[in-house]
């Protein structure tokens, strides 16, 4: 058995619909499960909605349901599903989900109440269209889809916005609900990054979760292979929006996609590959629009090679705290102290450096900056440092190869550094720099250790 992840790039209209639905055809063979992502852009548009709506512009609201989100698979119906009978089965589908919606909009307009209960609510509206069409196209096609809700499989608990799965309940509840239908034969249909808690209420998995949703129903079925097909070639040597020429990698480690999804690299969702490595289930990257193309294979074990980086990535919109204090000099206690904080305002660290009367954190979209600030101020002078990034080196040889970090850093000596990390043991360089200085870090980065590269057993 395999899971396949199309991405909402691979869902946009009939004709990436038609495609996706003949990659599925081709591994038939194989007892895929599928799970799909909202077509693209219909996430965005439904939280406008509900935004809009909460700021009781409930017509503005109205329109971009109509416009953005129903007339838009009312058209993929039309040019996709050639029945008469199945377009008006799922017509009549999408007049009910217009309508729930049209309520929801107006629940919110007149309570002015945008609940992240609520919004989690509404946005798995796109994940149960997409899933809707897809099934009814691979019927005509011949395949034997059903579609299934993924609230009764992916149990959560109830952080709603950032679920996080609880693989026991999830477990049984894949083992009872998917695994017979697969045993007869029948491909199973199921949306990505939406869930439920234990009372049955919708949950979402964070922006980009249908990634994490493919490799959590892989984990707890231990299937052979994750598939995740999108929009690129593989994981690439850098954000391609910013080097126009990155280069495919062949094979990475479990470690190095980890980190690169962590600090990043949107092809991954930061989780995904977690559960997948504790089963050893391999995660391909495929392009939907390129299928014969190998991708990338994210395992376990990798070929060795001279290689010692293999990816640049970053991470916007990180704030720095400096906490300067004489009460760390020679006291035990103050760091738990200090991170007590964060993790009471529930909030995480991914860099920290420390000298003796002082300690510096990097944090990205603190839910509650304000009160966090505040309470860090109680141990020391804080300093705020905003509009960072994360710069992140990335590859299983870092470790060893000597000369990296002066390379990265004579290269970018134009580039005031901010903070660095390079842990003895790790797979990675880490550094932070301004925001703005971004593209200019990575282009650098890039032609400093990519733009000689003639190995095609990893790149291509
Ligand atoms: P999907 O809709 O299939 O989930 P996403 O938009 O979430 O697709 O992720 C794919 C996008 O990730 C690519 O189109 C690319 O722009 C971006 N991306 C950023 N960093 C990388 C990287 N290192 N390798 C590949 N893609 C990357
Ligand atoms: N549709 C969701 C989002 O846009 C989940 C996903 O695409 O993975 O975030
Ligand atoms: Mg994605």
């Amino acid at each position: 058995m395999i899971i396949m992840k199309f991405g909402g790039t691979s869902l946009e209209d009939a004709s990436a619909i038609a495609n996706a639905c003949e990659i599925i055809k081709s591994r038939l063979g194989r007892q895929p499960a599928v799970v799909l992502s909202a077509a693209a852009g219909i996430t965005n548009a439904l939280i406008r909605c509900a935004e809009l709506a909460a700021q009781g512009k409930r017509s503005e609201a109205e329109t971009i349901l109509r416009d953005r989100i129903i007339e838009r698979h009312y058209r993929i119906i039309a040019n996709l599903i050639k029945g008469l009978r199945e377009q008006d089965m799922l017509i009549r589908q999408f007049k009910l989900y217009d309508e729930e919606l049209r309520s929801l909009i107006y629940g919110i307009s007149i309570t002015g109440d945008l609940s992240p209960r609520v919004l989690d609510f509404v946005m798995s509206y796109g994940e149960r269209m997409s899933t809707a069409i897809v099934t009814e196209a691979l019927r005509e096609r011949g395949v034997r889809a059903e579609l299934l809700d993924a609230r009764r499989c992916v149990v959560t608990n109830a952080q709603f916005g950032r679920a996080e799965p609880l693989f026991e309940p999830t477990r049984a509840a894949c083992e009872s609900i998917i695994r017979p239908r697969i045993e007869k034969g029948i491909i199973p249909v199921l949306q990505g990054f939406v869930g439920a808690d234990e009372h049955h209420v919708t949950t979402t998995l964070g922006r980009g979760g249908s990634d994490f949703s493919a490799a959590i129903i892989g984990t707890v079925m231990h299937t052979d292979d994750i598939e995740i097909w999108t929009d690129v070639d593989g994981m690439l040597t850098a954000d391609p929006n910013i080097v126009a020429d990155a280069l495919r990698i062949r094979e990475m480690s479990f470690r190095e996609a980890s980190e690169l999804a962590y600090f990043g690299a949107k092809v991954l969702h930061p989780s995904t590959l977690l559960p997948a490595i504790e089963k050893d289930i391999p995660v391909h990257i495929l392009n939907s629009h390129r299928p014969q193309m190998d991708g990338t294979l994210i395992k376990r074990d990798i070929t060795a090679s001279d290689i010692a980086v293999k990816s640049i990535s970053f991470k916007r919109a990180i704030t720095i705290l400096n906490i300067t204090s004489t009460r760390m000099l020679g006291s035990y206690g103050f760091m738990k102290k200090i991170f007590d904080i964060f993790n009471e305002h529930q909030t995480s660290v991914d860099l920290v450096t420390t000298s003796e009367v002082s300690i510096s954190l990097s944090i990205e979209n603190a839910p509650a900056l304000d009160e966090l600030v505040a309470e860090l101020r109680k141990y020391g002078e804080l300093t705020i440092l905003r509009e960072k990034a994360i710069i992140c080196i990335v590859g299983e040889r870092l470790k060893s190869e000597r000369g990296i970090a002066s390379r990265v850093f004579s290269r970018l000596q134009d580039i005031p550094i901010d903070m660095i990390s390079h842990g003895a043991s790790e797979i990675n360089l880490t550094f932070v720099i301004d925001e703005e200085r971004v593209p200019e870090a990575v282009r650098e980065l890039h032609e400093e250790f990519f733009s000689s590269i003639s190995e095609p057993g990893i790149f291509e």
